[in-house]
Protein backbone atom coordinates (compact mmCIF):
# COMPACT_ATOMS: atom_id res chain seq x y z
CA UNK A 1 0.00 0.00 0.00
CA UNK A 2 0.80 3.75 -0.93
CA UNK A 3 2.97 4.81 2.43
CA UNK A 4 1.92 8.45 3.64
CA UNK A 5 3.80 9.37 5.97
CA UNK A 6 5.54 12.22 6.12
CA UNK A 7 8.72 11.76 3.92
CA UNK A 8 12.11 13.59 4.42
CA UNK A 9 13.82 15.38 1.08
CA UNK A 10 16.80 13.26 -0.21
CA UNK A 11 18.05 16.72 -2.20
CA UNK A 12 18.30 19.32 0.47
CA UNK A 13 17.20 17.39 4.33
CA UNK A 14 14.71 20.66 4.79
CA UNK A 15 11.35 20.18 3.52
CA UNK A 16 9.13 17.01 4.05
CA UNK A 17 8.21 15.96 0.89
CA UNK A 18 4.14 16.33 -0.10
CA UNK A 19 2.19 13.87 -2.99
CA UNK A 20 1.56 15.19 -5.84
CA UNK A 21 0.80 13.85 -9.73
CA UNK A 22 3.12 14.31 -12.22
CA UNK A 23 2.75 13.05 -16.19
CA UNK A 24 5.21 10.38 -17.34
CA UNK A 25 6.01 9.61 -20.82
CA UNK A 26 7.66 6.13 -23.01
CA UNK A 27 8.01 6.18 -26.68
CA UNK A 28 8.28 2.54 -27.77
CA UNK A 29 7.30 0.98 -31.34
CA UNK A 30 5.97 4.34 -33.18
CA UNK A 31 3.92 4.93 -29.96
CA UNK A 32 3.88 7.71 -27.32
CA UNK A 33 2.47 6.36 -23.63
CA UNK A 34 1.46 8.96 -21.21
CA UNK A 35 0.30 8.57 -17.39
CA UNK A 36 -0.20 10.76 -14.44
CA UNK A 37 1.97 9.58 -11.63
CA UNK A 38 2.47 8.93 -7.84
CA UNK A 39 5.00 11.99 -7.09
CA UNK A 40 6.62 14.34 -4.46
CA UNK A 41 7.59 17.62 -4.29
CA UNK A 42 9.55 19.39 -1.87
CA UNK A 43 8.10 22.82 -0.69
CA UNK A 44 11.56 23.68 0.42
CA UNK A 45 14.02 23.04 -2.78
CA UNK A 46 11.04 22.05 -5.23
CA UNK A 47 12.53 18.69 -6.38
CA UNK A 48 9.88 16.48 -7.88
CA UNK A 49 10.38 13.33 -8.46
CA UNK A 50 8.01 9.96 -9.12
CA UNK A 51 8.78 7.73 -6.77
CA UNK A 52 10.71 3.92 -8.16
CA UNK A 53 7.59 1.71 -7.58
CA UNK A 54 5.48 3.80 -9.31
CA UNK A 55 7.92 4.12 -12.59
CA UNK A 56 7.81 0.40 -12.30
CA UNK A 57 4.10 0.11 -12.63
CA UNK A 58 4.21 2.69 -15.40
CA UNK A 59 6.68 0.36 -16.98
CA UNK A 60 4.00 -2.34 -17.19
CA UNK A 61 1.17 -0.80 -17.85
CA UNK A 62 2.72 0.16 -21.07
CA UNK A 63 4.12 -3.06 -21.91
CA UNK A 64 0.34 -4.12 -21.42
CA UNK A 65 -0.60 -1.47 -23.75
CA UNK A 66 1.97 -2.79 -26.20
CA UNK A 67 0.63 -6.51 -25.77
CA UNK A 68 -2.79 -5.12 -26.42
CA UNK A 69 -2.25 -2.93 -29.90
CA UNK A 70 -1.39 -5.73 -31.76
CA UNK A 71 2.20 -4.53 -33.03
CA UNK A 72 5.04 -6.79 -33.76
CA UNK A 73 8.08 -4.96 -33.17
CA UNK A 74 11.47 -5.66 -31.67
CA UNK A 75 11.45 -2.83 -29.75
CA UNK A 76 8.44 -3.49 -27.99
CA UNK A 77 9.45 -7.06 -27.63
CA UNK A 78 12.56 -6.27 -25.97
CA UNK A 79 10.56 -3.20 -23.36
CA UNK A 80 7.58 -5.69 -22.67
CA UNK A 81 10.40 -8.43 -21.64
CA UNK A 82 12.29 -6.28 -19.57
CA UNK A 83 8.90 -4.86 -18.16
CA UNK A 84 8.06 -8.42 -16.44
CA UNK A 85 11.65 -8.57 -15.17
CA UNK A 86 12.80 -11.46 -17.57
CA UNK A 87 16.48 -11.82 -18.55
CA UNK A 88 16.88 -13.03 -22.02
CA UNK A 89 18.01 -16.45 -20.59
CA UNK A 90 14.62 -16.65 -19.25
CA UNK A 91 12.31 -15.58 -21.55
CA UNK A 92 13.76 -17.78 -24.11
CA UNK A 93 12.78 -21.03 -22.03
CA UNK A 94 9.16 -18.99 -21.26
CA UNK A 95 9.13 -18.98 -25.35
CA UNK A 96 11.14 -22.50 -26.12
CA UNK A 97 13.87 -20.59 -27.81
CA UNK A 98 17.50 -19.44 -26.90
CA UNK A 99 18.99 -16.48 -25.61
CA UNK A 100 21.03 -15.48 -28.96
CA UNK A 101 17.66 -15.67 -31.31
CA UNK A 102 16.21 -13.69 -28.93
CA UNK A 103 18.57 -11.38 -29.20
CA UNK A 104 18.72 -10.92 -32.78
CA UNK A 105 15.54 -10.29 -33.20
CA UNK A 106 15.76 -7.38 -30.53
CA UNK A 107 18.80 -6.49 -32.38
CA UNK A 108 16.54 -6.55 -35.72
CA UNK A 109 19.42 -8.59 -37.38
CA UNK A 110 16.72 -11.52 -37.94
CA UNK A 111 12.76 -11.16 -38.42
CA UNK A 112 10.85 -11.19 -35.25
CA UNK A 113 8.40 -14.08 -35.41
CA UNK A 114 4.61 -13.26 -35.25
CA UNK A 115 4.06 -16.24 -33.15
CA UNK A 116 7.04 -15.15 -30.57
CA UNK A 117 5.55 -12.16 -30.66
CA UNK A 118 2.17 -13.12 -29.37
CA UNK A 119 3.02 -15.48 -26.71
CA UNK A 120 5.28 -12.79 -25.32
CA UNK A 121 1.70 -10.80 -25.08
CA UNK A 122 0.14 -12.96 -23.49
CA UNK A 123 2.49 -13.52 -20.90
CA UNK A 124 2.68 -9.98 -20.34
CA UNK A 125 -1.24 -9.84 -20.51
CA UNK A 126 -0.92 -12.77 -17.76
CA UNK A 127 1.29 -10.78 -15.69
CA UNK A 128 -0.18 -7.09 -15.58
CA UNK A 129 -3.54 -7.85 -15.17
CA UNK A 130 -3.38 -5.98 -11.88
CA UNK A 131 -6.16 -3.16 -11.68
CA UNK A 132 -4.21 -1.07 -10.02
CA UNK A 133 -1.58 -0.33 -12.68
CA UNK A 134 -1.91 3.55 -13.59
CA UNK A 135 -3.87 4.34 -16.62
CA UNK A 136 -1.74 4.71 -19.25
CA UNK A 137 -2.87 6.44 -22.82
CA UNK A 138 -1.13 5.73 -26.16
CA UNK A 139 -0.94 7.92 -28.99
CA UNK A 140 0.98 7.19 -32.57
CA UNK A 141 4.22 9.32 -32.98
CA UNK A 142 3.59 12.18 -35.67
CA UNK A 143 6.00 10.94 -38.22
CA UNK A 144 7.33 7.56 -37.49
CA UNK A 145 10.79 7.05 -37.31
CA UNK A 146 13.13 4.01 -38.31
CA UNK A 147 15.75 3.76 -35.88
CA UNK A 148 14.67 2.71 -32.44
CA UNK A 149 17.13 5.18 -30.30
CA UNK A 150 16.05 7.99 -32.33
CA UNK A 151 12.75 7.46 -31.24
CA UNK A 152 13.67 7.58 -28.27
CA UNK A 153 15.75 10.15 -28.43
CA UNK A 154 12.56 12.18 -30.13
CA UNK A 155 10.71 11.61 -27.15
CA UNK A 156 12.80 12.30 -24.40
ZN1 LIG B 1 14.14 19.45 -0.86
Amino acid sequence: MRDSRPYQCESCNRGESIQTRLEQRQCVAGFVFTATLHARECPACRLREIDGASLAQFDLGVARALALSGVVDAEAFRFMRESVGYERDRAAIELGSSPSELAAWEAGLTPLPVGMMNELCRIVLSRTADPLLPHVTARPLARPLPDANLRRHRCA
